[in-house]
């Protein structure tokens, strides 16, 4: 087999991974005449229709893979797919040349397991350590820890990667255990807690050597796959905000899960990818991480899932009356981050404009607030904008299109599928939640 139709397959098999970030990196080029650099803000994106970012070389070292999870196209029970695998030498090579002819700005690499996690992540090492020693490629990398290799081994890829992760899959143990029989929890969340360790002695050791190797400098990620298994949005939601805390995770990624296998575990494969519910996940997930949320503020046991017609901000605010309005001459930062249609940026701008003035809703405009949003949760010296009449109901309808506050007055809610319910369904029009069209 040649060299590109390995990467047409490898490239193909990979693009369910998700590897659309680099910041926080530092730049930790090997010196000078080193071939590719990264700024502190990271390396460059490119998306492709989908929406996946494709600056990176995204590809695997082998799609030939022991395991036998079911929701992915490369287990070992699929017959139908061509395999491939790169020889380190070939992939490094490929590399480097896609990269002097400017196609990327780094690789995302990622594999599966041949033989066994040892010897898969000593391919991957031989890779990296070719890019980096031979080639002495500078560029942003990305490599994905393989679920029960030797710790030494995920250090090495650690001191060559800039950023490692481990996918979490799926957000539960019930769930992995059904779907994905030969991963565990274990398996999975002690390279994290490894990554993490050494991580923070590294940049211990950084402070006192300043020549000491980098260990994974971009920090660590995680991928979950979404609407593959049961789980409410608020078990998403805390399993994340527990992703972050334990590991101290740069980012948790959702995958909206794209059907590639005929099981009856599994949605039928003409099911829609979840990508509304994927999208309210990511929209949570930033107000845990900027606006200082907490999990349980943004969702509860009594709601669990997303409002899907309001996005989650604006959800938590219509619900909570009794934090509103806010004054916009006096509240805190954090007070005002809370506000519907106020964001960091306009934050700080209310925040500096009012050293110089009282500010009123004309001023408020000219900072660029959102105020159809933020209109019915502030005031101004006082005093709310005058034409409103601020009600529940007249608050929805400003948010919501006519047809979303109708269905949303009948309760009827798109709702997320659960695929283990029965009798399973099996048309796509049923799938309310997979049709419904994006509300933000
Ligand atoms: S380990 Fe599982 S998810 Fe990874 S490539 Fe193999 S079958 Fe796919």
């Amino acid at each position: 087999m040649d060299i590109f139709d390995k990467l047409q397959i490898l490239a193909a098999s990979a693009k369910y991974d998700i590897a659309c970030t680099s910041s926080g990196t530092s730049d930790n080029s090997i010196g000078s005449g080193s071939i590719g650099s990264k700024c502190l803000a990271g390396i460059c994106h490119s998306f492709a229709a989908d929406g996946r970012c494709i600056s990176l070389l995204k590809v695997l070292q082998t799609n030939i893979c022991t395991y036998d999870c079911k929701y992915c196209l490369n287990r070992k029970s699929n017959d139908k797919i061509k395999r491939a695998f790169f020889k380190p030498e070939e992939l490094a090579d490929l590399t480097v040349q896609f990269y002097k002819r400017n196609y990327i700005e780094g690789l995302f690499l990622s594999s599966g397991i041949i033989g066994n996690p040892d010897y898969t992540c000593e391919l991957m090492i031989q890779t990296l350590t070719l890019l980096r020693k031979t080639y002495n490629f500078g560029g942003y990398i990305h490599a994905k820890a393989i679920p029960g290799a030797e710790s030494k081994l995920l250090r090495q890829i650690g001191l060559l990667a800039d950023r490692m992760s481990v996918n979490i899959e799926m957000p539960s143990q019930k769930s992995l255990t059904l779907l994905a029989p030969d991963k565990s929890k274990n398996s999975i969340l002690k390279p994290m807690g490894f990554i993490k360790e050494n991580i923070s002695e590294n940049s211990r050791d950084l402070t006192v050597y300043k020549k000491t190797p980098k260990f994974v400098p971009a920090g660590q990620s995680t991928q979950m796959i979404i609407g593959a298994s049961p789980e409410t949005d608020i078990h998403i939601l805390k399993l994340t905000e527990s992703l972050y805390k334990k590991f101290k995770l740069k980012r948790v990624f959702f995958s909206a899960y794209i059907p590639v296998s005929d099981n009856s575990m599994l949605p039928s494969l003409d099911t829609n990818p979840p990508l509304l519910r994927e999208h309210r996940l990511y929209q949570a997930d930033w107000l845990m991480r900027f606006y200082k949320f907490n999990a349980d503020e943004i969702l509860d046991d009594k709601s669990p899932n997303f409002n899907p017609f309001l996005d989650p901000k604006c959800n938590w605010a219509v619900n909570h009356p009794e934090f509103f309005p806010v004054e916009i001459n006096k509240a805190s930062y954090e007070q005002l981050l809370r506000v519907p249609g106020i964001g960091v940026r306009s934050a700080q701008r209310i925040i500096m404009a009012r050293r110089y003035g009282g500010l009123n809703f004309i001023s408020l405009k000219k900072l660029g607030i959102v105020l159809k949003r933020a209109q019915y949760f502030i005031i101004c010296k006082g005093r709310k904008n005058d034409s409103l009449i601020i009600k529940h109901d007249n608050i929805l309808k400003s948010l919501m299109s006519k047809k979303e506050f109708d269905m949303y007055k009948n309760e009827k809610y798109p709702r997320q599928i659960d695929f283990f319910e029965k009798p399973k369904l099996t048309h796509k029009k049923e799938h309310l939640w997979l049709n419904f069209p994006h509300v933000t």
